[in-house]
């Protein structure tokens, strides 16, 4: 088979398949179809909005249809399409954008009925990753899942999209051109699938090598998880006065970002932010979240950030529990203690909703933030012992980050010893005393002096 492949071709198969098709260019009018039950699916409509905005898209108008269930063929019945032919039209819509993942039947049927593109939700999601992918494994990634999406859905797009013809290359045979350029299409994308993969395994291996290096850090690490938008970036700024970047848009955040921040006097840890979760992720979608899902299963201590001001605030918690259980800690024997932040406090006058354990804050405002550090403290510094050891002279330099910050004191100098009183965790005592500490009397908690 003549199928001359250079790379150059390679790196613009999605961009010719979901270029002519399906690609979200951001300068695009849209129609939004969506089927609602009742209030709280209204509210995941506006997340669609929400996601459209993010991705550029212009809502010119929305289409809600009450049903239980979307329709097999179609997704909304076939008056409800008619309807938003007639609106595409009037409106001169670019496509129409669908909240929920289409099978391909569905998209392909309503791209015919209606004449226009027809994005789903999944498509929206992939098109907001790609753009927003700054890792080189996370670019891998979301390639592999652009192209998993769109194997199944060749076959709507193929007779349009490839000029060259097929017949040649099928020869005889019972199958019409289409068919046989469809074939030619997947072998193409099954041969990048192929190249992908074997990318990623790489830099996975490049990954693990750098978490290692990690590892050996004694600062707690910190991971910040939650529903998208629920205002992980903008705590994470106020916990390290750096700046993350925040947007009210979706997936702001792709790869993890990690920045250095002080708990209390002289108690630094890492905190990592993590791209938002959100119902109905693409499957497909999850392992572009490596570096996110790492970061939260290496941690020391999950804060899940919940916005509290939402009204669907308790089905985005269960989503995030969902996420995490089934593809952040499954099979993991080893899990993270969560704290839960309530977020946005200040947007509920009435008080915090009851139901979730947590701290009440307002991340924006600032509301509470020093008692959560002293609540992260607690926890990620748990084993704070007050201790008097003696330490000798040549090595008191290495006492300086602790006496410094007011966690350790000298007391008296003996000889070439001087005897210091502190307040330590086990593993910092273990650095203490490979530089040569030597315990005298150790308390049994925090307050207690020895
Ligand atoms: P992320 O997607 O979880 O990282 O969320 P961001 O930190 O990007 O915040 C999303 C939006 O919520 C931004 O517009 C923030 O300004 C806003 N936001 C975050 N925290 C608060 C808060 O405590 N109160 C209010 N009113 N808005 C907040
Ligand atoms: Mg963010």
């Amino acid at each position: 088979m003549n199928d001359a492949m250079s790379s150059g071709n390679h790196e613009r198969l999605i961009e010719d398949r979901l270029g002519t098709r399906a690609r979200v260019y951001g300068t695009e009018q849209a129609i939004l179809v969506g089927i609602a039950d009742g209030s709280a699916d209204m509210e995941t409509f506006r997340e669609l909005e929400l996601l459209a905005h993010t991705a550029g898209i212009q809502t010119l108008a929305t289409v809600v249809q009450k049903r239980h269930r979307p329709a097999p063929a179609t997704f909304v019945g076939r008056g409800k399409v008619e309807e938003v032919k007639a609106a595409a039209m009037e409106l001169d819509a670019d496509a129409v954008l669908f909240d929920s993942e289409l099978s391909p039947a569905q998209a392909r049927n309503l791209e015919e009925a209606i004449g226009r593109k027809v994005i789903d939700r999944s498509q929206l999601i992939l098109d907001i990753f790609a753009q927003r992918a700054a890792t080189k494994e996370a670019r891998l990634q979301v390639e592999l899942a652009q192209l998993r999406y769109l194997l199944p859905r060749l076959r709507g797009w193929g007779m349009s999209l490839t000029r060259a013809g097929g017949r040649a290359v099928g020869g005889v045979g019972t199958r019409g051109p289409g068919e046989t350029q469809l074939e030619l299409d997947r072998n193409k994308i099954n041969r990048r699938i192929h190249t992908l993969e074997k990318r990623l395994v790489k830099a996975t291996a490049e990954r693990a090598v750098r978490r290692k290096k990690r590892m050996k850090s004694v600062i707690p690490r910190i991971a910040l998880v939650g529903y998208t938008n629920s205002g992980k970036s903008t705590l994470l700024n106020r916990l390290c006065e750096v700046d993350a970047f925040v947007e009210d848009k979706l997936f702001a955040t792709l790869d993890s970002v990690v920045r250095r921040g002080a708990v209390a006097p002289g108690r630094r840890a890492l905190f990592a932010d993590t791209v938002g979760f959100i119902r109905e992720l693409p499957h497909h979608l999850v392992p572009a979240f490596a570096a996110t899902l790492e970061a939260a299963q290496y941690a020391d201590l999950l804060i899940h950030v919940i916005d509290v001001s939402k009204p669907t605030w308790r089905d985005d918690h269960r989503v995030v529990l969902e996420i995490l259980e089934q593809e952040v800690f499954h099979g993991h024997e080893r899990r993270p203690e969560t704290l839960n932040v309530l977020n946005k406090i200040d947007l509920l006058p009435d008080g915090v909703p009851s139901g979730v354990e947590g701290i009440a804050i307002s991340a924006l405002e600032g509301q509470q933030i020093e008692e959560l550090k002293a609540k992260i403290a607690s926890l990620v510094f748990p084993r704070d012992r007050a201790i008097m050891f003696s330490f000798p002279l040549g090595a008191l330099h290495k006492l300086s980050p602790l006496t410094t910050s007011g966690r350790a004191r000298i007391v008296e100098y003996t000889g070439e010893a001087a005897h210091v009183k502190a307040s330590v965790s086990a593993v910092e005592w273990e650095a203490l005393e490979r530089d040569g500490g030597c315990l005298i009397s150790c308390g049994a908690s925090p307050a207690e002096e020895p």
